[in-house]
């Protein structure tokens, strides 16, 4: 189905890109913050099985997992602050326009460590004068995304004053497909989601950010409109999936 956006412009409803990664119960899954692996695992009780192929009646799974540790999920300020604000609650609207881009991350030294940082300008020199709601960037290399194990690997983070840029920009929503946009190790600072979100100055209960996306090599950089829903759970992060459709002018 076409949907027309303005007269001239609309997107194809069948040929979205979805950005997700999927949430399994083995080694291949990703995790980052040193969380194990995620558990799908039937329910055995009083002798009842959860299982078909063991002589259940149905498949009936628990499923443990973390948000931030496993799989694409979308967060709000709710995850920086003392009252657990719930991403349900926050997140209202779930269609944005948006921009895909790529950086290649500078290594740039930190106390004797090498790390890989996407910097302010880079971040400002991609977007260029667009007016997007929502940004996705995706890092190079772009590889082995749906299976790393970022836990200890200090993975490539933002730097802090991005933020401002996404401020001054007026983008709600930032997505990418790292596990965080702050270092790995940083003290508890947290230092762009706290920029990002005003906390504690002046609270952005709009704004989110989505982490652990998988931006293929055939997403083109450049113009889409973004579905982002997550599921509804009431936490400061949910699983999430965003989908991009292209624009296409008639
Ligand atoms: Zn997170």
């Amino acid at each position: 189905m076409k949907l027309f956006l303005t007269p001239t412009t609309c997107i194809d409803t069948k040929t979205g890109f979805d950005l997700s990664i999927p949430l399994q119960n083995n080694d291949k899954n990703p995790t980052a913050w040193y969380v194990a692996a995620p558990e799908i695992e039937p329910v055995m009780e009083n002798g009842w099985v959860g299982a078909v192929k063991l002589g259940g009646a149905v498949n009936f799974n628990n499923i443990r997992f973390n948000p931030h540790g496993h799989t694409t999920h979308t967060e709000c300020l709710g995850h920086i602050t003392e009252k657990v604000h719930s991403i349900n609650q926050t997140l209202s609207t779930f269609f944005f326009t948006a921009k895909v881009i790529t950086i290649i991350p500078e290594h740039i030294e930190n106390n004797g460590v090498m790390d890989k940082i996407i910097t302010a300008k880079q971040l400002k020199d991609a977007i260029g004068d667009t007016t997007v709601e929502a940004l996705i960037v995706r890092t190079l290399p772009n590889v082995n995304k749906a299976s790393a194990q970022y836990s200890g690997t200090n993975p490539c983070y933002f730097e802090t004053i991005g933020a401002q840029v996404l401020i001054d920009l007026n983008i709600k929503h930032l997505l990418i497909d790292l596990p965080s946009v702050d270092r790995e190790e940083d003290g508890g600072k947290l230092a762009f989601h706290h920029l990002f979100w005003q906390v504690p100055e002046d609270p952005n209960f709009e704004r989110t950010i989505s982490e652990l996306l998988l931006i293929g090599d055939e997403v083109e950089d450049g113009e889409y409109i973004l579905n982002l829903q997550v599921a509804a759970f009431e936490n400061d992060a949910a699983p999430s999936r965003p989908v991009i459709f292209k624009i296409e002018s008639i």
